[in-house]
């Protein structure tokens, strides 16, 4: 019992990190999860994304309140 990647898929390619402080942990789909180091190029791809993502969603915010004020007084 590892307690942690048994099964194929669960160790990053890239990283291969296990649970560590100093790792980070992606939840992948439950009760999936993978552990990236905080310089793993997938890790950092992903965060470009999520980071984009929520770029996104405050321009949307942004727009809505422009553009329906009152939904948002
Ligand atoms: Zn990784």
């Amino acid at each position: 019992m590892q307690g942690w990647a048994e099964t194929e898929g669960e160790v990053c390619s890239d990283c291969t990190a296990g649970p560590s402080p100093k790792n980070a942990c992606v939840g992948v789909g439950t009760p999936y999860q993978m552990w990236h180091t905080p310089d793993c190029p997938q890790y950092v791809i992903m965060r470009i994304n999520w980071e984009a993502g929520s770029r996104r969603v405050e321009q949307q915010q942004a727009w809505a309140e422009e553009v329906f004020p009152a939904a948002n007084a």
